[in-house]
């Protein structure tokens, strides 16, 4: 039989961000697709609540768009009267150092004038053009940016930046697949600050318009976002489901039995989409004989590469405006681990959109854990906010107790790619080639933010397609 988009049949585990962009993306390309969800709601990590008049975000806060067509997706969805963009003082940005909240420079001219780095750093960050580069296939966050911009740089710079996106540690992150577009600059010009000139001049040059990222939300919060990808799924959506086998048949169809609720199912699908965290793998019931050069897919499965995900614990804290000395005219603040703090950093999140706090009141949302100090993400609730109020304390001038706590504990947050990241990418594509029609795709592969999800699972929706439709 001929494989056309209308007969062709893809089945996704799984309905985070990735799953119910890829599937809407497929189902408007015509293609039919069911999704599979394990728990009763869509939408996997993005939560958004309303509690005592405070929009709680309990995982991502905000999107960073960061390419046009995520932008053109976003705009896709007809949510624009919902949309939020982030305030303009968001630019700002806060950073400690020495006790102090100071504004981190945006750009080089500014990181030359500021108070925040010594003078011995800023001529080591003159030198960048001049430092050899690297021979070696990937290097840590922590040694390429004390190579290339020196120590300061990395503990009162990039360390901060690692610890807002990963909760990671810079000793472990792997820069070419953590920041991939940095380690590009080194390998296409030797230098980060020449690289960056020639990018803009390239640009330049061949007039190209460059997409300006922005930062975004929805007026009640980003869970906005995957109800209408839920909404407009309609039935290909299946949540509270157990899956009990899955096979192949002989014409290397996918064959999937499970329970959605109480209804039990049964489908055939052409391709398979494991979006999936890396630890929940192991719950897939892959028969025996879905075998390929001998070897299972659970044992394949199995042997690919562990990823970390540190525990984190996300604590939003409301208080009367009138009890916070600062300002609190920024995006947030971040906290570099030579502080030696209890929280990792802070989102003034009522500065940042909207309706996140009640008229007179301020959310701060405040981040403790993460890879370098996983044992303090499950402390219980009262000895976080008593350590947390004590660094809001000290450092933003807050007084008194807070109006409204909020504590969501995360014993599995955002995956580290780490050194050798490439090794677990190559498994996967391994995996890929020796099933064909399987495919795997989550916030492991292609950047962990929510524009990164959403972009890798337009270009898998473009990839879908039958075998003939695609010669
Ligand atoms: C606390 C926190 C804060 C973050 N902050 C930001 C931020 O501010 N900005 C940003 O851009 N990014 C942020 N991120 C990262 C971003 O939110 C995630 O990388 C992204 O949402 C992941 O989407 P996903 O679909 O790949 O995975 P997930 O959201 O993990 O979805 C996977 C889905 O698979 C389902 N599943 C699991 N097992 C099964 C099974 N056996 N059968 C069927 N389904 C199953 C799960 O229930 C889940 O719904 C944050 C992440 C966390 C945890």
């Amino acid at each position: 039989m001929e494989l056309s988009p209308s007969n062709y049949q893809v089945g996704i585990l799984g309905a985070g961000l990735t799953g119910l962009t890829t599937a809407l993306a497929l189902k408007r390309k015509g293609v039919s697709c069911k999704v599979w969800e394990q728990s009763s709601r869509p939408g996997g990590v993005i939560r958004s609540k309303v509690e005592q008049g405070f929009l709680v975000e309990e995982g991502p806060n905000s999107m960073l768009v960061k390419t046009a067509r995520v932008n053109d997706w976003l705009g896709s969805l007809d949510l624009e009267k919902q949309l939020v963009s982030a305030s303009e003082t968001a630019s700002k940005r806060f950073l400690v150092r020495d006790d102090q909240v100071l504004a981190m420079p945006a750009g080089l001219v500014p990181a030359l004038r500021t108070p925040l780095y010594s003078a011995r750093a800023k001529l080591r960050i003159l030198k960048e053009p001049f430092v050899r580069k690297s021979t070696e296939a990937d290097e840590s966050v922590g040694s390429f940016v004390r190579r290339r911009l020196g120590h300061e740089f990395l503990d009162y710079g990039i360390s901060c930046l690692v610890s807002g996106i990963y909760a990671g540690d810079p000793e472990r992150l792997s820069i070419r697949h953590a920041f991939p577009k940095v380690w590009n600059l080194e390998q296409s010009h030797a230098s980060l600050i020449r690289g960056a000139i020639a990018l803009s001049r390239q640009r330049r040059r061949q007039k190209l318009p460059a997409f300006k990222s922005k930062m975004i939300s929805y007026d009640d919060g980003l869970e906005v976002l995957v109800k209408r990808l839920a909404r407009d799924l309609g039935s290909s959506l299946n949540t509270s489901v157990a899956m009990e086998q899955i096979g192949r048949t002989s014409e290397g169809k996918w064959r999937l039995r499970g329970r959605s609720g109480a209804e039990v199912f049964e489908s055939e699908v052409d391709a398979l989409v494991i979006t999936m965290p890396r630890h929940q793998w192991d719950q897939l019931p892959f028969g025996s004989n879905v075998t390929a050069d001998g070897q299972s897919l659970s044992a394949g499965l199995r042997a690919v590469d562990e990823l970390e995900y540190p525990p984190l614990s996300t604590l939003v804290l409301g208080f009367p405006r009138e009890a916070v000395d600062h300002a609190l005219d920024g995006f947030g603040m971040l906290i570099p681990a030579a502080e030696k703090r209890f929280i990792l950093g802070s989102i003034f999140s009522s500065s940042l959109f909207p309706h996140r706090a009640p008229d007179g009141q301020v959310a701060l949302m405040n981040f403790i854990g993460g890879a370098l100090q996983p044992e303090r993400a499950a402390l219980p609730e009262a000895e976080l906010v008593d350590r947390t109020c004590r660094d809001l304390r000290e450092l933003l001038g807050i007084r008194g107790q807070p109006s409204f706590v909020h504590h969501r504990f995360w014993p599995r947050a955002i995956p580290q790619y780490p050194v050798g990241h490439q090794e677990f990418l190559d498994q996967l594509g391994r995996l890929e080639s020796r099933f064909p029609g399987l495919h795997i795709q989550g916030n492991y592969r292609g950047g962990p933010g929510l524009s990164d999800c959403i972009d890798n699972a337009l270009e898998l929706a473009e990839q879908l397609q039958p075998a003939s439709a695609a010669t």
